[in-house]
């Protein structure tokens, strides 16, 4: 038997039923989380904190909507901003976890991503008293390279992951993985959920569209279209974004040519994209969407 995308020993896709939500999920950082290659850490001013501003605004407009939202929170900005933290959870939004530091992963060792989510999980449980449940890792940072990460997941109690990207590129991603939500066995023989990064098959050709560079490339257009194509095939369809995708100031970071065309492309219509996608379309997060699936994990 071929050994599968991930290296694990079994995948097994979700059926069709009950994968027609459309799940919102917003990674809670600053503009400056980046992991591009060519970015020069120390020359990033990280003085200028845009954060809880934009996220303050993204829950305003869910409240006015009436829609529901999984935030990928960052550790650091759970410590900085913990009243952020308590804000999206008495919105009766989910609150998961996008890390401490938005180190990648596969540059970590086991044990310090052990550590990472601890830190991460401790500055935002303290706030909400809740479990978290969900990851989301930097720059899908989890790849073929290090299914371990899946493990340190499992054995810290996430039920859930949203890291997969399923094309691989320079950076991350994971080629063949499945365009659908799936159950995976983990090298150590734990069940998690993995909700992969959307992206659309055309023949061999596979097209990302829901969230970062993609969706600020793409027209607004086609973005419906393939929205309202994903549903069509029986699939979830997810959006993802940044609260700085919002942001009416830009704020510009020193990269090589290809990675300042990925950081810049689409930013002037990206704030009022996202604005009338999340107005014009109902929302619900990762635990609401797969609630049967997360229980049959959860043993009960
Ligand atoms: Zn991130």
């Amino acid at each position: 038997l071929a050994r599968n995308p991930l290296n694990l020993e079994k995948i097994e896709p979700l059926d069709e039923t009950g994968l027609r939500a459309r799940v919102l999920t917003i990674d809670v950082e600053e503009w400056y989380h980046v992991n591009y290659v060519s970015a020069d850490p120390s020359r990033i001013d990280t003085s200028v904190s845009t954060v809880y501003d934009n996220t303050m605004e993204i829950l305003d407009i869910l409240s006015r909507t009436g829609s529901k939202a999984t935030f990928f929170v960052l550790g650091c900005v759970a410590r900085t901003y913990p009243a952020l933290v308590r804000a999206i959870d008495q919105n009766g939004h989910e609150i998961a976890c996008h890390s401490d530091s938005h180190t990648l992963i596969y540059e970590q060792s086991a044990s310090e991503f052990r550590e990472d989510l601890k830190q991460a999980v401790g500055a935002i449980s303290s706030q909400t008293g809740k479990k978290v449940i969900g990851f989301r890792a930097p720059s899908c940072s989890i790849t073929d390279r290090n299914p371990w990460a899946l493990d340190v997941l499992c054995e810290g109690g996430f039920l859930y992951d949203s890291s997969v990207f399923p094309i691989k590129n320079y950076m991350y991603g994971v080629a063949n993985f499945p365009l659908r939500p799936c159950l995976l066995t983990t090298p150590k023989g734990s069940r998690l959920l993995e909700i992969p990064l959307p992206a659309l098959d055309f023949g061999p050709l596979r097209i990302p569209f829901g969230g970062g560079v993609y969706l600020r490339m793409l027209p607004a257009i086609l973005i419906r279209r393939l929205m309202s194509l994903a549903h069509s095939r029986g699939r979830a369809f997810m959006l993802y974004f940044h609260p700085s995708d919002i942001d009416t100031r830009h704020h510009k970071i020193q990269l090589s040519l290809r990675e300042s065309f990925f950081h810049n492309v689409g930013r002037r219509g990206a704030r009022q994209k996202i604005r009338s996608l999340l107005n014009d379309f109902k929302w619900t997060t990762i635990s609401a969407a797969y609630s049967g699936h997360l229980r049959e994990l959860r043993g009960v």
